[in-house]
């Protein structure tokens, strides 16, 4: 019998704001097979985010199997799209959101980190950010595209490079993409489908440069739509998941444990040979060519 014991190790997550997304579900999963969670949560939410948990409005999912509620060993704020502090623009560091903070570019988060734990074992990014993805990509500026690389591409590199000199052998990075990063999903705009693409395509190159430096593995799980606040944001995810019900493989509604439940086994050792790899988890969607619920079949 395999089971999967996370016992002793130290996971940080850059992403979770909420208990509605992925970032949260893999948060849990990973707590329940005994991992220790640190989380680097968006300064412009931070407060709201820390300030929910003490008031108990996520206790109900905070719940794990044994009863107790899952405890964050840390919060950090964090900005993923500035690397050191000189890379702040005045305006955003004198901006209401951030004012109360320092030290949430991602070099001093991991500075802070290293100091507070020492090493860590897994490195989880669940985070994007397109300000323009409502546009198409026809009617995107240049500006928007390159934030969007920045916030949800970059911001994985930026990780890595920071993390990564204090990560134990044999750990695993991961990150979650899309499957706009290969096929035309129309309302995913603003770049954020070149920036699931160079995500992908990054987690290949450092898989290949973190194992041979580090002995670090680097995945991408490509998960199906979520009704997160991100997801809502972009404005068309019920649509989306009403689609992928009807035209996936696997005729469910997907939930973020299912992903978390990848996650975890990506995380662990039984993954210990599996790095470079876009993993779908999303009813077997990818799969499909066709839309078997179009109206053409339908004559
Ligand atoms: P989410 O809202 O739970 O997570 C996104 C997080 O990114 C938020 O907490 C947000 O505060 C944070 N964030 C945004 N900009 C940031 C920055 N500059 N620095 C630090 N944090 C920042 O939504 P989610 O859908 O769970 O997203 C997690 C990941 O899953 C993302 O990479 C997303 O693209 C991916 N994903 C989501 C879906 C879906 O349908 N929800 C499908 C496939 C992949």
């Amino acid at each position: 019998m395999f089971s999967v014991d996370l016992k002793g190790k130290k996971v940080f997550i850059a992403g979770v704001g909420d208990d509605a997304g992925y970032g949260w579900a893999m948060a849990k999963a990973l707590k329940e097979a005994g991992a220790e969670i640190i989380i680097g949560t968006w300064a412009p939410i931070y407060k709201i985010f820390t300030s929910s948990l003490e008031m108990g409005k996520f206790d109900a999912s905070r719940k794990l199997s044994d009863g107790s509620l899952m405890e964050f060993s840390k919060v950090y704020p964090m900005d993923a799209t500035f690397d050191k502090p000189e890379d702040v623009p005045t305006e955003i560091k004198e901006n209401k959101r951030y004012k109360a903070y320092s030290h949430y570019t991602v070099s001093e988060v991991a500075e802070l980190v290293k100091q507070d734990f020492g090493s860590i074992d897994i490195l989880i990014h669940s985070l994007a950010n397109g300000p323009e993805v409502k546009n198409p990509l026809l009617e995107t500026s240049r500006a928007g595209y390159l934030a969007a690389v920045s916030s949800s591409s970059y911001s994985f590199v930026s990780l890595m490079q920071h993390f990564g000199p204090f990560m134990n052998q044999g750990g695993s990075a991961l990150n979650l993409t899309y499957v706009a990063s290969t096929k035309a999903i129309p309302g995913y705009g603003g770049g954020m489908s070149s920036a699931k693409a160079a995500l992908e395509s990054d987690t290949r190159t450092l898989a290949f440069e973190a194992g041979q430096k580090w002995g670090v593995r680097c995945n991408t799980i490509s998960a199906g739509p979520l009704g997160s606040r991100a997801a809502r944001a972009i404005g068309f995810i019920d649509t989306m998941i009403e689609y992928s019900y009807n035209n996936a493989p696997i005729k469910k509604e997907l939930s973020a444990c299912e992903v978390a439940q990848a996650a975890l086994f990506l995380s662990s050792n039984m993954a210990s040979a599996v790095t470079g790899t876009t993993l779908f988890v999303d009813n077997g969607l990818h799969a499909m060519g066709i839309a078997v619920e179009s109206p053409s079949f339908k004559q």
